[in-house]
């Protein structure tokens, strides 16, 4: 891919407080730009970070066809810079695309945007174990046009940010709650790609439950309010018994690439595992009978979200004591290991950039 690059006159990076920013809140140098026009990808181009100019009446504000990926590069012991999964990212934006009806672009056009970023900017990717340079690729509708119908134009974008350790004060489970007014995503819906649609969804449901003093909703699917979908934006498993339990995906629940790679190191452990439907009441009796022993999220931003209580229509449930349990911190020790080079790669996860 032919990339026509303007460099940042002056570098923000010696300024940017990394160690105490927020996540998502500083930007690196640059920014990938490039326009889908007159049935192609074209113009690619690397540019400063900074402002766009648009129209207000780009299709992308009003009816929303937008998709976008969150990936991280990170900072090897040999001083490499890797990303974890490309590809898994790649295919899974494609088939996003697809469901908005926005043309996608090659796995070449979408892997070579988001090397060029880290490539431009690899000062900006942390030393620091558990910090990482988080990647935004993203494309919207850019066509000027009110009328209802998939877009002629697009724009596609990788900016990227340097993260700290999501969690600063060491591992924290967390408290969720299920919510009795809202649903997440039905079937047939966009419940399985990577659309703001679904965030703009939980938004609302997210902060009643923060009000209420709880991290986030616990999902439970739209039809019969009654089996776990996802715990916040984060894909959810249970150990209950000596297995571990995730939801399948049926079309709801965002294929996660983390869930995936915690489904691939459980098998290669030899763990018992189930990817089958998991009702609200079998996770409460499980906790009564004393067999549930872990919930725990999964996501690129965290890796492992521990669990440790759940709120279910007035009555609340404790997961191990509301401490981190040994399988998430397993899972989450190994693949932290892999990503910053300190483990082998046995599943050639890593995708090395610099
Ligand atoms: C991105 C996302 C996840 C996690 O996916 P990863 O590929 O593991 O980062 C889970 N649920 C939702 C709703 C998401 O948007």
């Amino acid at each position: 891919m032919n990339i026509t690059v303007t460099k940042s006159p002056a570098s923000r990076r010696a300024q940017a407080n990394l160690e105490n920013a927020a996540f998502g809140e500083v930007f690196s140098d640059h920014m990938f730009q490039m326009e889908f026009r007159n049935g192609g990808w074209r113009e690619a181009k690397l540019l400063p970070f900074g402002p766009l100019p648009m129209l207000p009446s780009i299709s992308a504000l009003h009816y929303g066809q937008i998709v976008f990926e969150g990936l991280k590069a990170f900072r090897q012991q040999s001083g490499a810079v890797a990303l974890f999964r490309p590809e898994k990212f790649y295919e899974r934006f494609a088939r996003s695309c697809r469901r908005l009806a926005i043309p996608s672009m090659s796995r070449e056009q979408f892997i070579g945007a988001v090397t060029s970023v880290v490539r431009e900017d690899e000062g900006w990717v942390p030393q620091k174990r558990g910090h990482s340079l988080y990647l935004r690729p993203f494309v919207f509708a850019s066509e000027s046009f009110l009328g209802v119908r998939a877009s002629r134009e697009y724009t596609f974008m990788v900016i990227a940010s340097p993260v700290g350790n999501y969690y600063k004060e060491g591992v924290k489970p967390v408290r969720l709650t299920t919510s009795a007014d809202y649903i997440r995503a039905a079937k047939g819906g966009l419940g399985d790609v990577k659309t703001p649609a679904n965030y703009a969804a939980s938004l609302l449901a997210a902060e009643e439950a923060r009000d209420e003093g709880f991290a986030q909703v616990i999902w439970l699917d739209a039809a019969e309010h009654r089996y776990l979908e996802e715990a916040g934006a984060m894909n959810i498993f249970c150990v209950i018994g000596g297995e571990l339990v995730t939801p399948p995906l049926e079309g709801t629940i965002l294929p996660g690439v983390t869930r995936d790679s915690v489904l691939a190191l459980a098998k290669a452990w030899g763990l018992k595992i189930a990817e089958r439907r998991i009702a609200i009441d079998e996770l409460f009796d499980a906790g009564e009978k004393g067999t549930l022993r872990e919930v725990f999220g999964s996501g690129t931003a965290a890796v492992i979200s521990p669990v440790g209580e759940i709120r279910h229509r007035g009555e609340t449930l404790s997961v191990n004591g509301g401490n981190i349990g040994p399988l998430a911190q397993r899972f989450y020790d190994a693949i932290t290991a892999i990503q910053y080079g300190e483990a082998e790669d046995a599943f050639a996860w890593m995708e090395k950039v610099v």
